[in-house]
């Protein structure tokens, strides 16, 4: 045991946990662009909920520009806004509610049309789901109450918690259990519309089983998408199906404000655990959101407690922390995203994770995946450098990324979309390389050569490589070479 201030070793150089930032208005400069790749954002996030096709085009073009003069790979989220329930709008914009009062939601009025006694509600179905006794929670939970009453398509309640209330607010109910389809119109629309921006990861809001990913995939692969899929994790049903809905999605996007208002907030943080567990088992990534930095919209500094979230993330083993108002709307996204990088990389330091016991139970169902397993335990428990694996589509650094390590995985590979799609491993850097019409001899050669030039390995490092006897194709990883630097034995 050291000394509690020890310095950081050359292996922590490099943030392992990724960084995620919501686009908007906030972030519309080429000046806060470059200052957000400089400070090494991993993934940007287009919500479609708050954004137009034009919005996102021009964003998603002027970010591809920036990240390729400054030769960082930035992956792309593309967030369906799904059957959030809202309430209407109303005539003067807003009401005040006051505890004890009665309230209706009253789905045969128009949207239009709300006003101190009653309001509209996107969901038309909304009062067949809802029972007498049931708990309605509007705007994230700051305004209760609680069904008196249900008929004729009018939900009746009394305010149990009262307060100011403006149009367009969400409705949820306490327990979960709306079943508003998973997928609206406009998602229809949007799915089409993300594959024309050439999106990496396309998220889907609301799912409620693996029923509603499996759509959004095959709605995603009919319109020529081919990114991976986030199913975000904001439902009660959602945790009731999670080992199903984990076998048909690439990752989980743990969306704490809407499954908070479902669970209650107390829940949140023992199944964020969970989650990210669980999801590391099936071979998926993992994303913490919602109000990592929310005091960073308005403050130029974290509170304490904004810091610990984000720590406590990194040592749950998130892949990706993400930042959503802090940067899309807020006064201070540049320092959001210095603050989140930051704790990343003090927590990261703290958790010298070199040994593993994580699958040693389990068969490989594969040779790439035997080899990506063997290259952790060898890099683990011979302390090497780094990891180059060459891959095409990126599943060998995602088994490898699965497996705690503090070493860097590089993912070197010839194709834009697997250097982007890795963007959301964690630990794993994306390269670009060319592998095909070379020989074994000069890839391992030109593989040290890439990580020399990234700093990440000195003369005489050991390095592991990773690689198939034919390069350049698909799942073809049979290979697992270790050499030092400087040393390369030639020819192969
Ligand atoms: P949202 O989802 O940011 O799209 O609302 C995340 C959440 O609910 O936490
Ligand atoms: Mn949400």
């Amino acid at each position: 045991m050291g000394a509690l201030t020890e310095t950081r070793d050359r292996k922590t150089i490099f943030r392992h946990t990724k960084i995620i930032a919501t686009l908007g208005p906030a972030t519309d400069s080429d000046e806060v662009m470059e200052k957000l790749i400089d400070v090494g954002i991993d993934l940007v996030r287009l919500n479609f909920s708050h954004s137009t096709y034009e919005d996102n085009a021009w964003r998603i073009k002027n970010l591809r520009r920036l990240s390729k003069e400054k030769h960082h790979e930035v992956g792309v989220i593309g967030d369906l806004q799904g059957a959030k329930i809202r309430i209407g709008a109303f005539r003067d914009g807003q009401i005040e509610l006051n505890t004890g009062e009665s309230f209706c939601i009253d789905t045969n009025l128009s949207l239009e049309d709300g006003d101190q006694t009653a309001v509209g509600v996107t969901y038309e179905n909304l009062a067949r789901d809802v029972n007498t006794g049931d708990t309605l929670l509007v705007d994230d939970g700051r305004i209760v109450l609680e069904v008196t009453e249900v008929s004729q398509g009018r939900i009746y309640s009394e305010v149990i918690m009262g307060g100011e209330l403006v149009s367009s607010k969400g409705v949820n109910r306490k327990g979960g259990g709306l079943a508003a389809a998973a997928l609206t119109d406009k998602d229809r629309q949007d799915i089409r519309d993300a594959v024309k921006l050439d999106i990496d990861y396309l998220a889907v809001s609301f799912p409620c089983s693996a029923e509603d990913i499996r759509l959004a995939r095959e709605l995603f692969v009919e319109a020529g998408g081919d990114g991976g899929i986030i199913a975000k994790i904001e439902r009660t049903e959602a945790l009731d199906t999670i080992d199903q809905i984990l076998e048909e999605c690439d990752a989980i996007m743990i969306g704490r404000g809407d499954l908070g208002v479902e669970i209650g907030d107390a829940e949140v943080p023992g199944l964020q655990k969970l989650l990210i567990d669980r999801a590391h088992a099936k071979n998926c990534t993992a994303i913490t959101a919602t109000q990592m930095m929310e005091s960073m919209t308005y403050s130029p500094i974290p509170t304490r407690a904004e810091v610990s979230d984000v720590a406590n993330a990194v040592l749950d083993g998130t892949d990706a922390v993400m930042l959503s108002g802090e940067t899309a709307i807020g006064k201070y996204p540049v320092e959001a995203v210095k603050a989140m990088h930051r704790t990343c990389m003090a927590s990261e330091r703290r958790v010298h994770n070199t040994v593993s016991d994580y699958r040693q139970d389990m068969q490989c169902g594969r040779v790439d995946e035997a080899i990506a397993m063997s290259a952790m335990y060898a890099a683990n428990h011979l302390g090497v450098a780094a990891i180059a694996a060459l891959t095409e589509s990126g599943s060998t650094v995602l088994w490898m990324s699965r497996i705690n390590s503090a070493i860097p995985i590089y993912a070197l590979t010839r194709h834009e979309k697997t250097l982007r799609r890795v963007t959301l491993y964690k630990g794993v850097y994306p390269a670009p390389m060319e592998t095909v019409s070379r020989s074994h001899a000069e890839v391992n050669k030109d593989a040290i050569d890439v990580l020399l030039r990234c700093r990440v390995v000195y003369e005489n490092d050991l390095v592991i490589i990773t690689k198939g006897d034919l390069i350049g194709v698909d799942g073809g990883t049979n290979a697992l070479k270790i050499v030092r630097v400087g040393h390369l034995i030639e020819p192969e």
